[in-house]
């Protein structure tokens, strides 16, 4: 069976390549992203395989299926670019890799939070400038300061436990609480009681309709002044308009983002001598305590293992016709 991989870069193939022959299957690595001008590359696949950034709204699925596309395979867990009412309707097959590096995430995710504390970015550039000065470097100690988790599944839960060993209190907001959590002392509460009691918010919630904007202008200023916040779930969860206007009144302290809400026109690609148009973007990465890394969080190579083990899985299964643990649709 033939599939179509989009969004492949170099470290994508490699781990790919590496495990395709063994499943018997036929990967043809396509650099560009999926949307309604590449899908035609999909011709003479049965599938495709899609990451983060790839389109798959309803106009993107019907030219996925008038080529003969039966099956998405997605490289990553959130399926929020994916319209699964226009899949399901098509009788395209959507699968998964529900669990690939909750550890490395929720270890980007205390990185972030340790790095914008303690100003790690511009501390490196300063050294390396043989600037020695630490004025403005002054962080914040992490043990015995309250930290809000939003979100505590799979990283969540991993990024609560670390914050416990760091000696936090730890307060989350989930409408499923964690019993195992609740035993180790994480006490859950309203959203609004967990953003007024924690100066250290991370999120760790899917992006659905609810979600959307969940850190807007209201609620930013429920947290306590100077307060950080990092997210390394969805961008779209920060109305980063709003966050702008936060970090210039001085309210939020600081924010450490792996994700944005306009991050497919920005994030995996060299932009260095492009003229960014993104004015909000460019703004919050010109603040000194805002920390930006590009979607990294998942990258490490025990997730990228993961991610082709499980995906040429789904291959497998849908090139068998078994519906698979992982499927979506
Ligand atoms: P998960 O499904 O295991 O956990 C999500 C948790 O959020 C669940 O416990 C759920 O009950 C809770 N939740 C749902 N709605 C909520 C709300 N309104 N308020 C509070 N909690 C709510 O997901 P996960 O595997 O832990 O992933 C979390 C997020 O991280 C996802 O958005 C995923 O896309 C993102 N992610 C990012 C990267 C990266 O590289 N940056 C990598 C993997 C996953």
């Amino acid at each position: 069976m033939k599939t179509a991989v989009f969004s492949t870069k170099p470290y994508d193939r490699a781990f790919l390549e590496a495990g395709s022959a063994a499943a018997g299957q036929e990967l043809m690595f396509v650099e560009n992203r999926l949307g309604a001008e590449t899908v035609g590359m999909a011709a003479g696949c049965a599938a495709v395989c899609v990451f983060v950034n790839d389109v798959l709204d309803a106009e993107v699925l019907r030219g996925l299926a008038a080529v003969g596309v039966r099956f998405v395979a997605l490289r990553c867990a959130g399926y929020n670019n994916v319209d699964l009412a226009a899949a399901r309707e098509l009788g395209i097959g959507v699968a998964r890799v529900p669990s690939y590096s909750p550890h490395g995430v929720a270890e980007h995710a205390v990185a972030l939070l340790l790095g914008l504390n303690r100003h790690l970015g511009r501390a490196a550039a300063r050294v390396r400038e043989g600037n020695f000065s630490i004025e403005g470097l002054m962080g914040r100690d992490v043990y015995g300061k309250t930290v809000g988790v939003i979100g505590t599944g799979q990283i969540g839960r991993i990024f609560a436990g670390i914050m416990l060993g760091f000696g936090c209190r730890v307060l989350a907001c989930d409408p499923q609480p964690d019993a195992e959590l609740e035993r180790r002392g994480v006490v859950y509460g309203p959203l609004r009681e967990v953003l007024e009691k924690s100066f250290f918010l991370s999120l760790h919630c899917p992006l659905v309709p609810e979600t959307r904007h969940l850190l807007n202008a209201e609620r930013l200023g429920w947290l306590p002044r100077g307060g950080l916040v990092v997210n390394t779930s969805r961008g779209g969860l920060i109305a980063a308009e709003d966050a702008v206007a936060a970090i210039k009144s001085g309210h939020l302290g600081g924010l450490a983002l792996d994700v944005y809400e306009e991050e497919a026109e920005l994030f995996f690609e060299d932009h260095s001598s492009d003229i960014i148009q993104d004015d909000t973007f460019m703004r919050l990465v010109s603040f000194p305590n805002v920390l930006v890394t590009s979607h990294q969080a998942f990258f490490t190579r025990e997730a990228m293992e993961n991610i082709a083990a499980t995906t040429l899985g789904n291959l497998g299964d849908f090139a068998a016709g078994r519906a698979g643990a992982n499927a979506v649709v």
